[in-house]
């Protein structure tokens, strides 16, 4: 490779790290979150720091290259023409001092290229970590709402549907108040898992916040995201969740729409939200789906009515043993069948 080409290619090589640092850092900027921001700014100063320091340094290497590449050129430039031992000799130490200079600025260029990476690396850990849910594992609200910007642009433009589903655990706070906060944390967990496993791969399941959690399912509307929140709902009340010393059933509530023309984020998780509430407000453990009016029941009759006999209120397994917390379920419940019986009372 001749001087000049192997410059440019270390040129090119630095413009483009920098390029690629750059990107990486501002986008890991952009998703920095309230809560820790002055812990990764510190870290993206140290950062912008470590990348000034670099390019100077590399900036300083190719000159002094440049410099010894000079160097060699004019000495060849002036060789004596007479006597040829004392030409060979020169050409020789020119020759020498090149291919020692050459190999000065690779092992200094990979070198370089060891620490970009590892900085590219610790820049996609940092970016990654802060669209995770720490406790469980699955995206965050950030990339939920991050995901859904994206999906209702490609909605507005190509006209790509989607729907989405909001889950809210029944009767969760019974679940921390009687086995304790670290048990709830399992359930959560469990949960997760137990979700993800039940949508597709191409579906975003992610942690809405508390015991809440979302999908984001693309390509997929109106009949099609009932059956697949149904699936969903069955798999959750047919299993046994794990908690030190005992298993117990767990159902969900939710909430299904598919997003209608010209919606905004905000409008359509509304959407979303007054269905899960709905299902809330008529017995938990089943699903509603706003279709742009109102709130219907999914799933056939059958589907509820079996969900029905396995409520948490109505199994066994999950009352609680604590005295207190099974007076809050009993005046939570008597609240509840006040408010379906006033519902359906005609006035
Ligand atoms: P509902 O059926 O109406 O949804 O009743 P609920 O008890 O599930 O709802 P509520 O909003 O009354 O309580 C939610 C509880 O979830 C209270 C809160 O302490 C608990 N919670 C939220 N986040 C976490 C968490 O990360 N871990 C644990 N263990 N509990 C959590
Ligand atoms: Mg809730
Ligand atoms: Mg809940």
């Amino acid at each position: 490779m001749s001087s000049t080409s192997f410059l440019i290619g270390v040129g090119v090589l630095l413009s483009l790290s920098h390029l690629v640092l750059g990107i990486g850092t501002g986008l890991w900027l952009r998703h920095r979150d309230a809560r820790d921001s002055q812990r990764e700014s510190r870290k993206a100063q140290h950062l912008l720091a470590f990348l000034r320091q670099l390019a100077g340094s590399m900036a300083e290497d190719v000159d002094t290259y440049q410099k010894q590449v000079d160097t060699a050129s004019t000495t060849l430039e002036n060789l004596p023409t007479q006597d040829s031992t004392e030409v060979t000799d020169l050409v020789f130490s020119v020759v020498r001092d090149m291919v020692q200079s050459n190999q000065q600025l690779k092992d200094q260029l990979t070198s370089a290229e060891i620490q970009l990476k590892q900085q590219a690396a610790e820049i996609e850990d940092c970016l990654s970590r802060s669209l995770t849910d720490a406790l469980t594992g699955l995206p965050n609200r950030r990339a939920l709402d991050d995901d859904l910007e994206r999906r209702l642009a490609g909605w507005h433009r190509r006209g790509a549907p989607l729907s989405i589903i909001l889950i809210d655990l029944d009767r969760f706070k019974s679940i921390n108040d009687t086995y304790g906060h670290t048990a709830g944390d399992q359930v959560l967990q469990q949960a997760a898992q137990l979700l993800k496993s039940s949508f597709r791969e191409m579906d975003l399941v992610a942690r809405f916040g508390g015991e809440e959690f979302a999908v984001v399912l693309p390509n997929t509307v109106g009949v099609d995201a009932q059956t697949a929140v149904c699936k969903a709902i069955d798999k959750i009340r047919s299993i046994e969740f794990s908690i030190p010393g005992r298993t117990l059933q767990v159902t969900f509530s939710a909430g299904v729409a598919t997003v209608l023309e010209n919606e905004t984020a905000a409008e359509f998780i509304n959407r979303a939200d007054k269905a899960l509430y709905r299902s809330k407000e008529t017995g938990r453990n089943r699903a509603h789906f706003h279709d742009g009016q109102q709130a219907i029941l999914v799933g056939s009759a059958e589907t509820v009515a079996t969900t029905e006999q396995i409520t948490p209120e109505s199994e066994p397994d999950h009352m609680p043993d604590n005295p207190t917390a099974g007076l809050q379920l009993a005046c939570e419940d008597l609240r509840q069948h006040v408010a379906e019986w006033l519902n359906k009372t005609p006035r």
